[in-house]
């Protein structure tokens, strides 16, 4: 096919691709990158062809590109913003500041062609800015060739050299990387503290370095039966009679598809270990040196979880994953996370937490590709969420009535101290690293299991599983969500989003009085001290022992949800306190008790429930 032919080709069938997302089109690119790192000065040589293919109804006069390394040098605004929050990372404190000339990261752009103009460009901070010649119209690709030379930090955060733990190399948010631009324009911030966003595309990436390192990383490795003996048994599968004939030098060439981003670490300690799930392969890379044998139990433990991560929230759909021990803590990327390793010994279950964390992400920042500076509560929130039900089926066998306990204290710890910041606030922006966290991680969370009290679990569960279905590879929002929540309910739920995200309101329902409401019935005089509605599940315990399931709808869904409730009178939100009929008998009542299995983010539960003890 000419070219003309193969770009109407490829628009086609991206049209076909999203034709289920009405009206969505985002960006579509390939990488074609290949560095030369030097081990003795941690700088590399980097040139970089990309293939960008306009899929917007714009026309774009403007390139964007972040250079992340900028960002760890005296004076960044990452340094900056770092000494001025009042509770700053405490791996970054005032670290930058003092990092020397051969300590900071850097990329300096030495060619840049963009159709085979030489555009003029602009450098501010971690983002570059290219003003165009000759612009690009909708439906056209555009191909840009770049060189620079870069210098690899000394690590600080997530990226960079020699971490705490003695790893050479975590290569992560590494080379010149295209901004996104969406339906919201081109998404231009700074590397200050957090959270990604990217193109979707292809990935071919050729990494030449001193022949005693072992890299891992996203991507696929193409070439690994040409490699040292260690690689070739592990990724090619092939017995290696001796070392194969050295080379000062050995370049890797791996490829990824349809990811938002590309990292790698190296090391000339790595070790591997390989398991195998169905058709995905996955790899679990540490130093030499680091606990053998917990990291086999972890490895065991994450076949496991993507087992049940493929059964309960859908496919993993790339050939291979790795965890690999680099970076600060845990840090997801495409196809692989970067890890600090010794946890596995001295915290087993904490870190496997984070590996489960982390790998949960490829679902949820992998294949959803949220935007993470709107919506960083969905990016941690929803990894949160099935993180915490996928270590209760690992290790509890998944009989907690409510996994999402810890959630609820950060919350209302948060609450308490007055911190909390709607979830609106864009993921740099928030006054607190605290108020980032929680309400990004545990707020998030609560956003599914709040909805998860409101639709049902099974409602919920089938929801997200569509939404997966629906939208990978591509960067939904919110709405996107709901709206199949919606349909698969029946309910209307857009005011809980609205108001759990954009506000910060909290939810508080007390129990009045319970008294007798006429023959055979009782009356329940219930309150809501809170902003925040809710419908609400009661428990009425009767003196022989038995349970029963009341359930007040709020107006606000339009239908309560089904189930094996006595349903009382629709309390409209509006109203600030309401009574509740039931039919049982007030002499026969032992105990009344809203939401007793803590499923509603209530803020004060002292005011819950009641018991005939009490009244005497
Ligand atoms: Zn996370």
């Amino acid at each position: 096919m000419n070219k003309k032919a193969l770009i109407a080709a490829a628009i086609f069938l991206s049209g076909l691709l999203h034709g289920q997302r009405r009206g969505y089109w985002q960006q579509y690119i390939d990488y074609n990158i290949q560095v030369r790192l030097n081990v003795e000065d941690n700088t590399f040589s980097g040139t970089q062809s990309i293939r960008y293919q306009n899929n917007s109804p714009d026309t774009l006069n403007t390139l964007f590109f972040h250079l992340y390394f900028n960002a760890f040098a005296p004076g960044s605004m990452m340094d900056e913003r770092s000494q001025s929050l009042p509770d700053p990372d405490r791996r970054v404190g005032n670290r930058i500041s003092g990092l020397k000339r051969d300590e900071i990261g850097y990329h300096r752009i030495e060619k840049l062609e963009v159709n085979g103009n030489s555009p003029a460009f602009d450098i501010q901070g971690t983002l570059m800015r290219v003003d165009l010649t000759e612009p690009i119209v909708p439906g056209a690709v555009a191909e840009v060739q770049m060189s620079y030379q870069s210098q690899v930090p000394k690590q600080i955060r997530r990226s960079g050299r020699d971490n705490k733990e003695g790893v050479e190399y975590t290569m992560t948010q590494w080379y010149p990387k295209m901004a996104e631009y969406s339906d919201r324009g081109w998404h231009t911030q700074q590397y200050v503290n957090r959270e990604f966003f990217g193109v979707y595309g292809n990935y071919d990436v050729h990494i030449t370095l001193d022949s005693d390192y072992v890299l891992a990383g996203t991507g696929v490795l193409q070439n690994a039966c040409d490699l040292n003996q260690m690689v070739a048994e592990v990724y090619c599968r092939k017995e290696v009679d001796g070392l194969p004939p050295t080379e000062p030098e050995q370049t890797w060439h791996f490829r990824a598809e349809r990811v938002h981003d590309f990292a790698w670490a190296a090391d000339d300690d790595f070790v591997i270990q390989h398991e195998k799930i169905d058709s995905t392969d996955l790899y679990f890379v540490r130093l030499n040196s680091t606990d053998r044998e917990s990291w086999e139990v972890m490895a065991a433990l994450t076949v496991r979880m993507f087992e049940l991560m493929n059964k309960e929230f859908g496919r993993y759909p790339y050939p291979q994953f790795s965890v690999i021990q680099g970076g600060d803590g845990g840090m997801e990327y495409p196809m692989c996370t970067m890890v600090l390793g010794n946890g596995a010994k001295d915290n087993p279950t904490g870190f496997m937490g984070l590996v489960v964390h982390e790998s949960v992400h490829s679902w949820y920042y992998g294949v959803l590709g949220f935007d993470e500076q709107r919506y960083p509560w969905m990016d941690e929130g929803f990894t949160t969420y099935a993180e915490d039900v996928m270590m209760d089926m690992i290790f509890n066998e998944g009989k907690k009535i409510n996994p999402h306990s810890s959630s609820y204290r950060s919350y209302n710890y948060l609450r308490s101290k007055g911190w909390q910041e709607p979830l609106t606030t864009p993921a740099d922006h928030f006054s607190r690293n605290r108020s980032y966290s929680v309400g990004s991680y545990s707020m998030g969370s609560l956003y599914l299991s709040q909805l998860e009290y409101i639709v049902g679990k099974e409602t919920l569960r089938a929801s997200l599983r569509a939404f997966y279905q629906k939208w990978k590879f591509a960067h939904p929002g919110p709405d996107d969500l709901l709206r199949i929540i919606e349909k698969k309910s029946g309910m209307q739920l857009h005011w809980f989003s609205d108001l759990w995200t954009g506000t910060t309101q909290g939810i508080d329902y007390a129990l009045d009085d319970v008294r007798s409401g006429g023959k055979e019935m009782t009356a329940l005089s219930l309150k809501r001290n809170g902003d925040f509605p809710m419908p609400l599940e009661i428990r009425i315990t009767t003196i022989h022992g038995d349970t029963r399931w009341i359930y007040v709808p709020t107006d606000l869904t339009t239908i309560p949800k089904k189930g094996n409730y006595t349903y009382a009178e629709v309390w409209p939100w509006t109203r600030v306190s309401q009574q509740a009929l039931i039919p049982v008998p007030f002499r026969e009542i032992q105990e009344v008790e809203i939401d007793p299995y803590g499923w509603m983010a209530d803020t004060d539960r002292s005011n819950n429930d009641w018991t005939k003890e009490k009244e005497k």
